[in-house]
């Protein structure tokens, strides 16, 4: 894929990497690019496949490495440790985004990040600058992953941007974000065929910061019970992740999405970190974050701080 440009998202995809991917794909190619390319770091999971089939579009190709000097644009990510495995060898051209900067390139690129709830909402600007249409499919697109990134624009990452731009989008595409939204969010709280281990897998990031690793996963549901009667399951499966990757400590947050808390299973030799970032304790490793739906926002951040 050497002449290719290809652009794709963080690991464990969530549905705004890999729509944000195949929307930046159709913006480069509507701009003369035509080597622009959506691939993905994973498969993806049941609320963005809602959103595929609705749409009637294809999983990306998902790919694990990529050859060196590969040119490359990345989309709701910058972090390497979330990007793929030797990002180090990429050429990277672009880089659009929503988090944290955590970025140092010894050349020239295009990065444009802006502190709103979801990649969807930059490049909706992108198209209105470039003068490119933003039709149904693309629309619909955009619309999904902010109410997916959002939690249909209940979560404290919801900036003004994107709920104007999501009323913009709801014209132009005539979904309501409301009913459309909530069950789309509803598909990915399936998790009846996973085993612990994908569950585990299906949303987390590993962070490396103040000399320690450690991944927050989160998952969806509508009923924290159906997880929590399967807990010691996934204590096992994030125990052996602990091992696996030498984390020193790892929290797996389930969100509720219709009572916007989530309860949290903490574990690792610096779990303790957590109990004082949220100043509570742990119940059997766990406990409740009442109000609590964003790991960016309210997950990370203290945890951060008490890194510090
Ligand atoms: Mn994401
Ligand atoms: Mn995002």
């Amino acid at each position: 894929m050497d002449n290719k440009v290809l652009i794709f998202g963080h690991q464990s995809p969530d549905t705004d990497s890999i729509t944000s991917a195949i929307v930046m794909e159709n913006l480069e190619r509507k701009l003369g690019n035509e080597n622009a390319k959506a691939v993905s770091l994973g498969h993806i999971n049941k609320e963005t496949k809602f959103v595929l089939d609705y749409l009637g579009i294809e999983e990306p190709e998902v790919i694990e490495r990529i050859e060196d000097n590969q040119e490359v644009i990345l989309v709701d990510h910058n972090e390497a440790t979330q990007s793929v495995e030797n990002i180090a060898n990429a050429k990277i051209l672009k880089v659009v985004d929503h988090h944290t900067m955590s970025f140092i390139a010894p050349y020239q690129l295009y990065y444009r990040a802006e502190p709103v709830g979801c990649t969807q909402t930059v490049l909706y600007k992108m198209y209105k600058e470039y003068g490119v249409e933003v039709d149904k499919k693309i629309g619909t697109l955009m619309l999904s992953a902010i109410a997916s990134d959002t939690l249909v624009l209940k979560s404290p990452t919801t900036t003004a941007e994107d709920i104007k731009v999501v009323k913009e989008l709801e014209a132009i595409t005539g979904v309501d974000i409301n009913t459309y939204g909530v069950d789309m969010l509803k598909a990915g709280t399936d998790i009846s065929e996973y085993t612990p281990e994908q569950v585990i897998n299906i949303d987390s990031k590993l962070f490396e910061q103040a000399n320690k690793k450690f991944k927050i996963a989160q998952v969806n549901t509508a009923d924290l019970d159906s997880i929590f009667k399967n807990q010691s399951y996934f204590e096992q499966a994030i125990n052996e992740d602990i091992e696996k990757e030498k984390l020193d400590f790892y929290v797996f947050a389930a969100t509720d999405i219709v009572n916007s808390n989530s309860k949290i299973i903490s574990l690792g030799n610096d779990s303790p970190v957590v109990e004082k970032a949220f100043g509570i304790s742990m119940d059997n490793h766990t406990a409740m974050l009442e109000n609590v739906v964003s790991r960016k926002k309210q997950i990370l951040p203290p945890i951060l701080d008490m890194l510090k």
